[in-house]
């Protein structure tokens, strides 16, 4: 600790204190949410650049979301100022990107590479499918993406795929015909798909060790949050950079003017590695992530050290307290409780509106009166399971005029006309992207088809050059005078913003000019003024989000003087697919669960607490599904710090149909004298139930009562009255929730349980809605179950 200035180990506990000071090779951290993983993160670097252990530009930290990169960068930088500038803190993807922008020409691709979203990859799958006739063979686009995304995840591509594949079987020989092509024309394209990003990395480092030496050698001290969140190819890349230098190559000598730290490490020496995580926090096992990559740190990398945090220091006692007894019920887990000397904080606030209107209306209501209260409304977020369920509650939120914003898979760059612009801005920089150039070749509406586009390919495959190139030769095509005119005509634009925006020769670096560009091939190509001209009010709105897109450019070009368009195409394909450019000051931020993760806000509103969406219908029927849910929801809950709303609606339109809700099973598994249902936003401090719509509330009766503008004179969710034995439990179960009815089940049947997974009955006991079966599971030992509504099937 002596090599650590105080005050960044000040007001740490102590294993915190030892988590920033411990200088091993291999460091992990566990710990429950808001146990300060993170902060610790931020002040080991900040500790390891205030001694010179290292210089910025040795450290590399991973984040999940480019937010918390940014976060995490000025945090850094508050601490110990100017000296942080140079370090890497990113994402997975922004690191890779960086390395295979430098890199990339090892491996037939250039530095000016596509990278393409996964509504670009949809569209290359989907064509690739229709080529194939895979359908024939139930190969929908959708399943095929999923696919080979989530083998790319475990590092597989065609051929090794191909290798371990039954191919007699037709349905995969042409999956692994799809999958190849697909990636045979992203290589000619010049593009990266998001998962490719990762991959294709560790391929580089595995098959050119001098250049992941080079990476070795720069990056001495690798940093890794939210590691239990990392999938197969993450993993494989931590380890290829945490591999000692020159272990498998000649030592190369200063790589690329990359050596830029004055004491060189020795030969053979590693990384230091140190990672953290919360595996009750593991969320996006459906892209590949694998707990056990935590598991088994200790074993990957022996020596580990490992440290444990266990005060929280974001929530009150309450909200802890349901945190913990929700996760409590994952069966797989480590035990570890959480606890905080903040005090016990307000109760819980559950509310149950007739509809999804009705309870975005109390949200709308709740947040003006915090908002009246003094609480600042960026302090405030609302979450919701899936991305739909925003809808209603921002028609509340416009008519309320509540300023909110939607953190997190923002729709923007999902809209045509920015797609179209951005493909006018690729087919500049990337003119071997023929799906960029394709797209905006009639758009504006220039009378060029898909015959003339199959003639354009036609002809770039017979003379071997690029779709953007052949544009050129448009007399050469053998189409009519009109469309020649027009391929011309576009050819020009091309070049004209190309010789804008690309660096000429003998210039070191190129001009920043992308908002210039951009402009000058929406005016000269006519897209702007074909919207312009229309008579459709959505064109208006199409105009003015180009205008944004253009102020977006600007603000890049102020932000990094020396970006290039293919910088600012990187930073909108990252920045789209992950979070938001702009922050939310003085905003409500809306987001999905899982956008919500590492972040934190004194009030959070999780809505829509109901079976069907969280757990999600989808995932309840997946092994490990329920679980992971309830992780989810738990991530929900530990974001907030003061104050923590739960609400639901009875009816629903979702899913094309409006349905009656059920509460969600989490919600019986929190405490009730945690939670206080609330009828209305006035009904602050009646505790204990009265005129209770609640859910499970203690004590108190159901008065019924009235008037209040969410309609609270119902009892919808069938409150009873507490009773002994084990009504006393399945009174805290919504009766809708589970009714397996009169189940037949005999000692001996095997069954599957939704949490539990598979077992057999030793025997049954009870009758009726008391019978009791106690089933031996195979993974979790013997459990009892009530019959009536435990969560199984007969298998
Ligand atoms: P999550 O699992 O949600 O990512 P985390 O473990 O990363 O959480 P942090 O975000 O680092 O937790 O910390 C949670 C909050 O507690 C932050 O506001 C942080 O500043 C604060 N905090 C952490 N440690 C301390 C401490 N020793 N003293 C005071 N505040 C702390
Ligand atoms: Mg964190």
């Amino acid at each position: 600790e002596s090599r650590v200035d105080a005050d960044l180990v000040e007001g740490l506990n102590p294993p915190q204190r030892e988590a920033v000071t411990y200088r091993g090779k291999a460091l992990l951290i566990v710990a429950g949410a808001g146990s300060g993983k993170t902060r610790v993160l931020t002040h080991r670097i900040a500790s390891l650049l205030r001694t010179r252990e290292a210089w910025p530009s040795q450290i590399l930290a991973i984040t999940f979301t480019n937010k918390a990169a940014g976060e995490m960068r000025e945090r850094v930088e508050q601490l110990i100022g100017d000296r942080a500038r140079g370090m890497w803190i990113s994402t997975f993807h922004s690191a890779c990107v960086r390395i295979l922008r430098r890199e990339a020409e090892q491996f037939g691709f250039t530095r000016a590479f596509t990278i393409y979203d996964s509504g670009d990859s949809r569209a290359l799958i989907k064509r690739l499918v229709k080529e194939h006739e895979a359908d024939a063979f139930g190969l929908t686009p959708a399943a095929v993406q999923s696919k080979i995304s989530k083998l790319k995840n475990e590092l597989a591509d065609a051929e090794s795929y191909a290798r371990q594949a039954n191919m007699s079987d037709p349905a995969e020989r042409v999956f692994v015909e799809v999958f190849g092509d697909y990636q045979r024309a992203l290589q000619r394209a010049n593009a990266f798909d998001f998962d490719d990003l990762i991959a294709q990395t560790v391929y580089l480092f595995r098959a050119f060790p001098t250049v992941a030496d080079v990476y070795r050698r720069r990056f001495r001290h690798i940093l890794v949050d939210e590691y239990q969140d990392t999938n197969h190819a993450q993993y494989a890349l931590i380890h290829e950079l945490t591999r000692p230098p020159g272990a498998d190559a000649e030592p190369v000598d200063g790589g690329g003017g990359m050596m830029i730290w004055d004491a060189e490490p020795a030969e053979g020496d590693a990384a230091s590695l140190t990672v953290v995580g919360d595996s009750d926090q593991s969320i996006y096992a459906f892209r590949g992530a694998d707990i056990r990559n935590i598991s088994e740190f200790e074993r990957d990398f022996p020596g580990a050290k490992v440290v444990l945090l266990e005060q929280n220091y974001r929530s009150t006692q309450n909200i802890l307290s349901a945190a913990n007894a929700v996760i409590g019920n994952n069966f797989d887990r480590k035990e570890k409780k959480l606890w905080t000397d903040v005090g016990a904080g307000e109760q819980i606030v559950g509310f149950t509106g007739y509809s999804q209107h009705d309870e975005a209306q109390f949200v709308a209501d709740e947040i003006e009166r915090l908002h009246r209260d003094g609480l600042d409304y960026s302090q405030i977020a609302v979450f919701y399971r899936t991305n739909s369920q925003s809808r209603a509650l921002e028609e509340i939120f416009i008519r309320a005029a509540l300023p909110y914003k939607i953190m997190g898979g923002t729709k923007f760059y999902e809209r045509a006309e920015i797609k179209d612009a951005l493909a006018y801005l690729i087919a500049v920089a990337n003119p071997a992207d023929e799906m960029a150039v394709r797209r905006i070749l009639n758009k504006p509406r220039r009378g060029i088809g898909e015959v003339t586009a199959t003639a354009i390919a036609r002809y770039a495959a017979d003379e071997q050059i690029t779709f953007r190139d052949a544009l050129a030769n448009a007399s050469a095509l053998g189409v009519g005078p009109k469309i020649q005119a027009a391929i011309t005509q576009l050819d020009a634009v091309i070049a004209e913003a190309s010789d804008l925006m690309l660096p000429r020769s003998g210039e070191i670096a190129p001009p920043t000019v992308v908002a210039e560009g951009l402009q000058l091939l929406l005016n000269r190509s006519g897209y702007s003024d074909a919207l312009r001209a229309s008579r459709d009010p959505q064109d208006e709105a199409r105009l003015e989000n180009l205008d944004e897109l253009v102020a977006v450019a600007r603000e890049f070009a102020r932000n990094n003087p020396e970006g290039t368009v293919i910088d600012f195409l990187t930073e909108v394909a990252l920045v789209a697919d992950a979070d938001d450019l702009d922050d939310a000051s003085g905003s409500v931020s809306l987001m999905t669960l899982h956008t919500a993760k590492g972040l934190e806000y004194d009030a959070v509103f999780l809505t829509g607490v109901e079976e069907d969406l969280i757990p999600h219908r989808i995932s309840a029927g997946e092994p490990g599904g329920p679980q992971e849910e309830r992780r989810l929801f738990y991530v929900g809950i530990t974001r907030a710090r003061k104050r923590l709303y739960l609400s639901l609606a009875m009816t629903r339109a979702q899913f094309g149909e409006v349905t009656v809700a059920m509460p969600s099973r989490f919600l019986q598994e929190i405490p009730a004298e945690l939670l206080h249902w609330r009828q209305s936003p006035g009904d602050v401090n009646s505790r204990g139930g009265t005129r209770s719509r609640a859910l499970n509330s203690r004590g108190g009766s159901s008065r019924g009562g009235g008037g209040g503008r969410y309609g609270d004179d119902l009892a919808p969710l069938g409150r009873r009255e507490p009773k002994a034995g084990l009504e006393k439990f399945t009174n805290r179960i919504p009766s809708k929730v589970r009714d397996n009815g009169d189940m037949v089940l005999a000692p001996g049947d095997r069954i599957r349980h939704d949490d539990f997974g598979e077992g057999r009955i030793d025997t049954l006991t009870g009758e009726g809605a008391k019978r009791v079966a106690h089933v031996r599971f195979d993974a979790v030992g013997p459990k009892k179950l009530l019959v009536k509504i435990a969560p199984i099937e007969k298998i």
